[in-house]
């Protein structure tokens, strides 16, 4: 990810993350379905990346999409996302990437729901959630 902002070698990675947090965030792991703890979350709030705080998803495009993940319907801004083709494990995916870290956040479907179509279907451990207050 050689256009993000936010930069550190892999052992610094291992420093400030868990281990699950790396596998994913890193690695480009997903953990399993309905395991992570924001799939059931409703409260008002803003998701920010767990590798480096950047702002991406609020509370006000998260749906239910029942896929065991927490999905979105839109990132909070255009920028606060890349998308990049993944074609690995046979799929043709589309991987959505931190664009200030370049953490692996989960992927981008075109199953969502009307307002945009869009249904970002992300894992809990690449996540923080903040409560609105
Ligand atoms: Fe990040």
């Amino acid at each position: 990810m050689e256009n993000t902002k936010v930069k550190k070698s892999e052992d610094e990675w291992k420093k400030i993350l868990t281990s699950e947090e790396y596998k994913v965030l890193r690695k480009k792991g997903t953990e399993p379905p309905f395991y992570g703890k924001y799939v059931h979350q409703t409260a008002e709030g803003t998701y920010v990346c767990a590798g480096c705080g950047n702002l991406l998803f609020s509370s006000e495009a998260k749906f239910d999409s029942g896929s065991g993940w927490p999905s979105f319907s839109a990132a909070v801004t255009s920028d606060a996302v890349v998308l990049k083709p993944d074609n690995s494990l046979f799929m043709k995916r589309t991987e959505v990437i931190c664009a200030q870290c370049g953490g692996h956040l989960g992927h981008v479907f075109d199953d969502g729901p009307p307002s945009t179509g869009r249904r970002y279907c992300m894992n809990s451990v690449s996540l923080r959630f903040v409560e609105k207050k």
